[in-house]
């Protein structure tokens, strides 16, 4: 047998591939998983030694190769891997045999960078808001902007789940009836974007994301996608 060191559940699992380590935690706690037969505990400890069985189907021992990709996610697609209403999701958009999911959210109505992974590892240095890691995204809202609620963006605005930290703001163009802006955020609180500009009297119109950290969209077209670099992911790792 395998001597190795035991892991927690969710990172062992997310480490495989299956799924993310919060939704792992989801998996267990909606009693899915089984270590050996008996109905798996959150924050319980396996190997490789300890046979892992999911919705009633045994995971094979073997670590799947890890895959990265970006995509321009289009409109009216969700951000998940699956999707009990059977709305279409973003993995299906991506050819491959193995088990994707994407790393953090975009609401169903907000278009751009979105990168998936089956490497849980990842997916978990990406989305700790302790790595800094700036999303940027291009915001067309309703009216008018002005310094006052620049500021207000810049500074941190106070959302029903506490306040926002510091974002950046670039402002590209001021119309009559629209504006649009950059925003740069780190956290990735629940439709955060929409919620601050909500906070400043406005609404989204338009929400695409453009960059996450130095990963960029660039011209890839909605719906598109491609792998990502060598670079790209030696670069994620250093996060
Ligand atoms: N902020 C939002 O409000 N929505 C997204 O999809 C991403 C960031």
């Amino acid at each position: 047998m395998l001597q190795m060191e035991k892991m927690r559940i969710n990172k062992f699992l997310a480490q495989k591939g299956v799924a993310s380590r919060r939704e792992i935690d989801k998996m267990v706690m909606e009693n899915r998983i089984r270590i050996n037969g008996e109905i798996a505990t959150a924050g319980m400890k396996i190997d490789e030694n300890d046979i892992v069985e999911i919705d009633g189907e045994k995971l094979k021992k073997t670590t799947e190769e890890k895959e990265y990709y970006i995509i321009n996610k289009p409109l009216n697609v969700l951000s998940s891997a699956k999707d009990d209403r059977g709305r279409k999701t973003v993995v299906e958009l991506i050819d491959t045999d193995k088990r994707l999911f994407p790393v953090g959210r975009l609401d169903y109505n907000t278009s751009g960078l979105l990168i998936l992974t089956n490497d849980g590892e990842l997916f978990n240095r990406v989305i700790h808001p302790r790595n800094e890691v700036y999303k940027e995204y291009y915001v067309k809202i309703l009216g008018e902007i002005n310094s006052r609620k620049k500021n207000m963006l810049e500074k941190g605005v106070e959302l029903e789940d506490g306040m926002t930290l510091p974002a950046k703001v670039e402002v590209l163009s001021i119309h009559r009836d629209s504006s649009e802006l950059k925003i740069s955020i780190r956290e990735g609180r629940n439709r955060q974007v929409r919620r601050m500009i909500d906070f400043i009297g406005s609404k989204v119109i338009v929400l695409r994301r453009e960059k996450i950290g130095k990963i960029e969209l660039g011209d890839l077209k909605i719906g598109e996608y491609r792998k990502l670099t060598k670079k790209e992911i030696e670069y994620l790792y250093s996060i």
